[in-house]
């Protein structure tokens, strides 16, 4: 088999449970033994316990993650491998997503391409190796994308901690050409603006944009976006609500946001720097009431030791969002823990909903957006839910 240099790596019985469950990562408690030469290799040969090959597989050797399964066949994992693998993702965005000049064209194993993030904001892109493996091949990798999407420039956004765990430092560094300050880039008619350097995630919560839209099409007179950050769903909201009210803790977000309004000539926008366990608070004893109201925290439940604290986050300020709501008022839920399943998060809003006798219906079960593909067997490729719950009673 050609392709890049191999570790081979042995699995034992636990291994062989996660390969046979179609979940693309092995543990390191699930490998018997790995031979290496160089201790540079990128890429490991799986075998099982008797020596016949599962597949290949990313190799990590700090991490926990030791093995991210690229294919569980013997095709030569080189240049060309990647390569398809990359256009058939960049492929699909182009046919499903038209018209998006804000888009993630790779989203790691849902791509078969574990560990590797590819997100565009107009002709830049910005990427992000989070596997010690994918970070080996982050060269090849960029040749390729220079290649297929002809960026004007290419930043590597090597700042997340997960990158810790694989033994990488974290860093942002220009890759090709010359990334400006700020990329304008596009919500539907909304012209918005982002910091690929500083910005939260890559510059953007791309993940959300499906989500503002529908909340711009169902916003009716006083509308609440709490956690507003650059002001996503505040502005999308702007259009059909009489004011719309935007409430973050970070003064520095609240300036993206107050900047993306004036931008695009939006003045019924209120912003409100404070925290919003407060603010809710606060409304609910001012009496303060609105027709839609949108959740949207940052991860309470980081890993599984915080769902317990999570739990009780996300309970409180849902069940003061359902407290604040007007008589067929919508709530817009999101919450983007994965360790917070569908099911729990329908757990905490039944419960916030039956504390506040009030009932509600389902509108929508959303999640994220459709350039985030979630793949089948990955259950921590399905992160980020959204709730659209209506006030019936
Ligand atoms: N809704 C945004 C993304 C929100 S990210 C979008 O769709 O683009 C989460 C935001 O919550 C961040 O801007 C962060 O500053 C803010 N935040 C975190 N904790 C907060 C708190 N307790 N009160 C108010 N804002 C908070």
């Amino acid at each position: 088999m050609e392709g890049y240099p191999q570790v081979e790596a042995r699995l034992n019985r636990h291994g062989m449970n996660r390969w046979r469950s179609g979940h693309p990562w092995v543990y390191r408690a699930g490998i018997e033994v790995v031979e290496e030469s160089t201790g540079r290799e990128a890429v490991a040969r799986v075998l099982d316990p008797r020596g016949r090959p599962l597949g290949q597989a990313l190799f990590s050797r700090e991490s926990q993650i030791t093995l991210r399964f690229l294919t569980r066949r013997e095709p030569p994992v080189d240049r060309e491998f990647l390569r398809s693998r990359i256009e058939r993702a960049i492929g699909f965005r182009e046919r499903a997503l038209t018209g998006r000049d804000a888009v993630r064209l790779v989203f790691g194993e849902s791509d078969g391409l574990p560990g590797l993030i590819v997100d565009r904001y107009g002709s830049h892109l910005v990427v992000q190796f989070l596997a010690w493996g994918m970070d080996a091949l982050g060269p090849e990798v960029t040749e390729i994308l220079k290649d297929t999407a002809s960026p004007v420039s290419i930043l590597a956004r090597n700042d997340p901690s997960v990158r810790t765990l694989e033994g990488l430092p974290r860093t942002v560094t220009p890759l090709h050409g010359e990334t400006p300050e700020t990329v304008v880039y596009h919500e539907g008619d909304l012209s918005m603006t982002a910091d690929l350097r500083r910005g939260q995630k890559t510059g953007a919560f791309l993940d959300q944009l499906d989500n503002h839209r529908l909340a711009g099409s169902l916003a009716r007179g006083r509308v609440l976006d709490a956690f507003t950050y650059a002001g996503g769903f505040a502005l999308a909201a702007a259009g059909g609500a009489d004011e719309v009210t935007a409430v973050d803790s970070s003064a520095d977000a609240l300036g993206l946001a107050r900047a993306h309004a004036g931008r695009n000539g939006i003045d019924n926008v209120r912003f409100v720097e404070a925290n919003v366990f407060d603010f809710l608070k606060d409304a609910d004893r001012r009496g303060e009431t609105y027709d839609m109201v949108i959740l949207d925290p940052p991860a309470f439940a980081k890993n599984k030791r915080e769902l317990p604290g999570a739990l009780r986050g996300y309970k409180e300020i849902n069940l003061r969002a359902m407290k604040i709501l007007r008589p067929g008022g919508i709530l817009i839920s999101c919450s983007c823990s994965y360790h917070l399943s569908e099911a729990l998060m329908e757990d905490v809003l039944t419960s916030a909903a039956a504390d506040t006798h009030r009932s509600f219906r389902v509108l929508d079960r959303r999640r994220q957006a459709a350039d985030h593909p979630i793949l089948l067997g990955f259950p921590e490729s399905l992160y980020l839910k959204c709730q659209v719950l209506e006030l019936v009673d």
